[in-house]
């Protein structure tokens, strides 16, 4: 086993230039984060583990007459969570792709043009799958 890993880390940094080892712990930290703040303001999906939706508080107002004012702001609670729930899920995807090219060997090229991207590109943003000319 120990053989494996050793040449496997030969390999990587015999044929490609940007160290992945580094980006691997930096995308695992950024990951990590993300989950974490996913886990306060939402929950699972249960059918699907990749989608994440807002939590709803509204079982916690029920034993007593609603008050409409609060029920709007709850609501606008939770679409503020929701929205920026999903930003946060598509960031947390991006990052969760982005360590399975690492896995694949694809990390660090551009998926357009397959040139590597720029280390100083990839360490703004672990998770960038294209080189500068070709980012969205
Ligand atoms: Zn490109």
């Amino acid at each position: 086993m120990v053989l494996i890993a050793n040449y496997r880390h030969f390999c990587y940094h015999y044929f490609m230039t940007i160290d992945l080892k580094h980006f691997q712990e930096k995308l695992e930290k950024e990951a990590g984060i993300l989950e974490g703040e996913l886990k306060s303001i939402g929950r699972r999906n249960p059918s699907n583990p990749n989608d994440w939706e807002a939590e709803e508080k509204i079982d916690e107002i029920e034993e007593r007459p609603i008050d409409p004012d609060e029920v709007a702001d709850r609501l606008e609670e939770y679409e503020e969570n929701s929205a920026e729930l999903k930003q946060e899920e598509i960031q947390y995807n991006e990052v969760k792709d982005a360590m399975k090219r690492i896995a694949e060997g694809t990390y660090g090229k551009c998926s357009i043009c397959g040139e590597e991207i720029p280390t100083a590109r990839l360490e703004a943003n672990p998770s960038a799958k294209n080189c500068i000319a070709h980012a969205k």
